[in-house]
């Protein structure tokens, strides 16, 4: 049996008339940029995310820039983060010549420590970027009574987390902004690229309209300094048509999980733990694994396909070198580096093979 990590080709069967439709709508109307596809799919999930505002935008990455931007981060400024994430959610900070601040993760949840923000704080801090990693809403409540205490902003890299809850609050819900990725691997996927920031202020929601297209308002009139950061009408139809199956879709996804965490309960690997009051939409199906690498290659060779999110943590790439960082600063990070392993989790996989999946990991430690 093989089964890959994602199977895309799966999910585009399940919707391929409603989608095919949905583009030759934006083709016949010719309007690309910014058009009615965006503007309905924005109205869509603003409700869906409970939020006031929603901004399609280029990407997650550009989600978390427009974001960042609309706050004014700038050369001086520091924003702690986690340094066990994607690239991205540094990489923003960096590139408007602010300081990555790291602070080290929760080995159980793989999110971002409070207790380790608090001790990070300077008075050079502006913004907490707590990432929603694997699809688990990071401890909000204490983050944000960290940032009240503080009168700091909190952007959430919710990229991973469209649709995920933490005690009734929908991911992106919490902070000043919550940005979202489209990437085709993410939950809710476009046909390329494609982000989206939610907000409840007003003024904020204006600002990055603003900013999204060159920060002119009226047009050819440019107030700030923005870019080109739009939305494709086409990945927004694309989006629209998929969102109606996402609450479906995750609900797969957990059940999936499910079979994971009862057959892997008493195997040497550790499952990933949902928190009290989380509603986990399974991004990524992550255990803790000894002797990860071989059990990696036992997978290969039988035809399960596993990826290792992430192998190096930020603070110790080359990119970062100048921030000064050590390895033995964030143990825990580190070490979840060299011990984590994703499994398949996507919807469109039977309970069939993801017993199986489960049933290969345990053949693997019987047989070590
Ligand atoms: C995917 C991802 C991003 C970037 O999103 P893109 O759409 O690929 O630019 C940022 N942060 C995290 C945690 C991600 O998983």
């Amino acid at each position: 049996m093989q089964i890959p990590l994602l199977d895309l080709k799966a999910q585009y069967k399940t919707c391929k008339d409603e989608i095919d439709r949905a583009i030759a709508d934006v083709c016949d109307s010719q309007a690309f940029a910014l058009g009615p596809a965006v503007t309905a799919f924005e109205e869509n999930i603003a409700a869906y995310c409970r939020c006031k505002y929603a901004i399609g935008v280029s990407s997650g990455t550009d989600a978390l820039l427009i974001g960042l931007m609309a706050l004014e981060i700038a050369p001086g400024d520091e924003v702690i983060t986690t340094p066990f994430t994607f690239f991205a959610t540094a990489g923003c900070i960096a590139r408007l010549g602010a300081k990555p601040v790291f602070a080290d993760v929760d080995p159980s949840s793989y999110n971002i420590d409070p207790v380790a923000i608090e001790r990070k704080i300077t008075e050079k801090t502006k913004t907490i970027l707590p990432v929603h990693l694997f699809g688990q809403v990071a401890q909000m409540k204490a983050i944000t009574e960290i940032a009240d205490r503080h009168n700091l902003n909190i952007v959430e890299d919710a990229a991973q987390a469209i649709g995920a809850s933490r005690d009734g609050t929908k991911a992106g819900g919490f902070g000043d902004f919550g940005c979202f990725s489209f990437y085709p691997t993410k939950n809710l996927n476009a046909f390329g690229d494609g982000g989206l920031v939610v907000t409840n202020s007003e003024d904020l929601a204006e600002k990055l309209k603003i900013l999204r297209n060159h920060g002119q308002n009226p047009i050819y009139f440019y107030r700030i300094i923005g870019g080109n950061f739009r939305l494709d009408s086409i990945q927004a139809a694309v989006l629209d048509v998929k969102l109606k199956y996402l609450d479906d879709w995750n609900e797969k996804r957990r059940q999936n999980a499910a079979i994971y965490d009862e057959i892997l309960a008493d195997s040497p690997i550790t499952p990933p733990k949902i928190e009290q009051g989380n509603i986990s939409i399974y991004h990524q199906y992550t255990i803790t694994a000894p002797d990860r690498d071989n059990l990696k290659d036992f997978l290969t060779e039988n035809g399960i396909g596993s990826a290792i999110f992430y192998p190096k943590p930020l603070h110790l790439q080359n990119c970062f070198k100048d921030l000064g960082y050590n390895e033995g600063d964030f143990p825990v990070a580190e070490k979840l580096c060299s011990e984590v392993l994703s499994l398949p989790v996507y919807p469109e996989l039977t309970a069939e093979q993801a017993e199986h999946v489960a049933k290969t990991v345990l053949k693997f430690y019987e047989q070590n």
